[in-house]
């Protein structure tokens, strides 16, 4: 019998244990809180990631190691492999951690990221709005998460607010300027490579986010087939460089027809969980299956799917479930403003059908806000 460890225990580990299930695995979860939701499913084991003892009592009871959140310290991914085999490994982890490293990656592989800079003092900021230009976002290096971590910069005379914000950050974790990208359309590629070196992705993705957190995704996105492969192609890059192992997603901006890379999530994400029931294998069972050398299952769509995050509270199920392609997920969380609490999926074989599931559950729900530019995509509009 073999024993998956995952480092956190937030809905990701609970995804990743139910579709382990029928692979026959078991799985050991590790959180900080006793009420993370995979506890439900998985036994769970309470410490901090930087406690040896716990790490050490963690790796004695597992056969292999992942993550569901990705900010575990990386001398604590370290430490563990040495114990016990982890994916993705520790330097994938650490460069996904660093957002001024993850961007130097990109740019020594010639995938397009926005114009950026480091800022570590406020003469540097000054330095790095002169490369950079306004509009613009000063972000958190490190320890960043939807959306959280960023002051939106429009003209110079903000500088000194966005300062105020952040600036007692730029000694513990950093800070780095981006150029605020005026995008058509944010889209994401959700892939997996396995122990291997075989490499496949999802049918890109296409993102909206509210307040810098993801509210819905629908694959296919609309776009060219030469877009989407430039985006595997950039995919399979980063994955054959990091020799990363594990399901892994690049965001990426879509302007005038070209793309720009935001950021690599070193893990199972958000805007593949749509893959649950709208692909033959789901970005949760090809991770498991890639950590542990198993054969890779095809990625290939069932038709068209678009999730609905919800976020602080869960709404009334009945509106999805009685849609036929209508797949509802509760992540067993006490509610909680801001919190991502669950999700619904909704398949259809084509893309009208989806279009008229999400008007009639958008309109049972009082969410038309939410699924309104998902159906203009479907609509071509
Ligand atoms: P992040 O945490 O960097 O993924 O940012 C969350 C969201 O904020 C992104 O998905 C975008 O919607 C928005 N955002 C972040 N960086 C930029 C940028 N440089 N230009 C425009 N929008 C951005």
């Amino acid at each position: 019998m073999t024993t998956a460890g995952i480092l956190g225990g937030g809905q990701l580990a609970r995804m990743l244990a139910l579709s382990g299930a029928p692979l026959g695995l078991r799985f050991l979860v590790m959180d900080t809180v006793a009420d993370a939701c995979a506890g439900q499913f998985a036994p769970l084991l309470v410490g901090d990631y930087r406690d040896e003892a716990a790490l050490a009592e963690f790796a004695s009871k597992v056969d292999v190691a992942t993550f569901d959140f990705e900010n575990v310290p990386a001398e604590s991914a370290e430490w563990l492999s040495a114990r016990v085999p982890v994916f993705p490994n520790p330097r994938a982890l650490a460069v996904a951690q660093d957002r001024l490293a993850e961007k130097t990656l990109f740019r020594e592989l010639d995938i397009p990221v926005p114009q950026f800079a480091a800022v570590s003092s406020r003469e540097e900021l000054d330095a790095a709005l002169a490369i950079v230009g306004v509009p613009c976002i000063l972000k958190t290096r490190r320890l960043g998460y939807d959306g959280k971590g960023q002051f939106r910069i429009r003209a110079l005379a903000d500088a000194d607010l966005a300062w105020d914000a952040l600036g007692a950050q730029a000694g513990k974790v950093g800070l780095i300027l981006e150029a605020f990208v005026p995008f058509e359309r944010e889209v994401s590629v959700v892939a997996v490579r396995g122990r291997d070196g075989e490499f496949r992705t999802w049918p890109l993705t296409e993102n909206w986010h509210v307040d810098g957190v993801l509210s819905a995704s629908l694959a296919p996105a609309r776009t060219e087939a030469a877009l989407a492969d430039t985006a595997t192609g950039y995919a399979r890059r980063l994955a054959e460089r990091l020799d990363y192992v594990g399901v892994f997603a690049l965001e990426l901006f879509c302007r005038d027809g070209q793309l720009l890379a935001n950021e690599l999530a070193p893990r199972v994400h958000n805007s593949g969980h749509w893959t649950i029931e709208g692909a033959e294998t789901s970005q949760f069972e090809n991770h498991l299956r890639a950590v542990l050398g198993m054969p890779l299952g095809s990625t290939a769509m069932r038709g068209h799917a678009c999730m609905l995050n919800w976020i602080g509270a869960m709404p009334d199920a009945g509106a999805v479930l009685g849609e036929p392609g209508g797949h509802w997920h509760d992540y067993g969380k006490e509610p909680r403003a801001g919190r991502k609490v669950g999700h619904a999926t909704l398949r259809s074989d084509d893309a009208a059908g989806l279009a008229g599931a999400l008007e009639r559950v958008g309109k049972k729900l009082g969410r038309e806000d939410q699924v309104a530019p998902v159906i203009r995509a479907l609509q071509g509009v």
